[in-house]
């Protein structure tokens, strides 16, 4: 995924840099890939708030979605179905999205309202019920900002927009096709404009915006 590669390159320069300022004599070339693997598999701390239960839970989930037994125990009975109180593993792609959000807002926690969903009623191909979706928001940043990001950065996903039910809903959807709707009025407005435009490249938006205006 690009921002691991990102962070990557960012952690090598960093710790060059640093190893330069620091030390006067040059760090090994294995010490520093170390420290650089260290950095980039060391979980990231992901503050989460249960809106149901208003509680708080800190959990070290790493930017590829795995983490350790006990947290994975953790975070699966976090995020259960609260009908059935039944647990299931979330799938690792939408954990490595969370933890993503988590480190690129942080220290502000993701507030989530429903993640595992198998009760009766739940739709059979609903990706809730399949453990690969979170609905959240996260505290201080807005629904629009989370719900471009997540449309401009990743692929194979799902993002809805819920602005009167202020949540934003992400799913990880290997093989199928990217969906991005909005929720308005008890309906699922799909390819929304918002989509659209997050997706096109920069040196394409002024002149578009502008057609689009004269236009109408
Ligand atoms: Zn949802």
């Amino acid at each position: 995924m690009l921002p691991v590669l990102l962070k990557l390159k960012l952690a090598t320069t960093a710790a060059a840099g640093l190893a330069a300022a620091a030390s006067p004599v040059p760090m090994p070339a294995e010490v520093l890939a170390l420290t650089v693997v260290e950095r980039a598999t060391a979980p990231v701390e992901v503050r989460l708030f249960d809106e149901n239960l208003q509680i708080n839970a800190t959990v070290g989930i790493r930017r590829d979605g795995t983490m350790d037994e006990a947290t994975a125990a953790e975070v699966k009975h976090l995020f259960r179905c609260r009908q059935t109180n039944r647990e299931r593993p979330i799938a690792r792609r939408t954990l490595a999205m969370l933890a993503d959000l988590a480190e690129k807002y942080e220290p502000r926690p993701i507030e989530f309202v429903s993640v595992y969903r198998v009760q009766h009623g739940e739709s059979p191909t609903s990706p809730h019920r399949d453990a690969r979706a979170i609905d959240f928001r996260i505290r201080g940043v807005s629904l629009v900002q989370i719900r471009d990001y997540l449309w401009r950065t990743y692929s194979e996903v799902g993002v809805g927009w819920y602005p009167s039910e202020q949540f934003i809903h992400m799913d990880s959807r290997p093989t199928l096709h990217d969906t991005a709707w909005t929720f308005l009025a008890g309906a699922n407005h799909y390819h929304p404009y918002w989509a659209e435009v997050a997706r096109r490249p920069a040196s394409e938006a002024a002149p578009v915006a502008q057609r689009h205006r004269t236009g109408v």
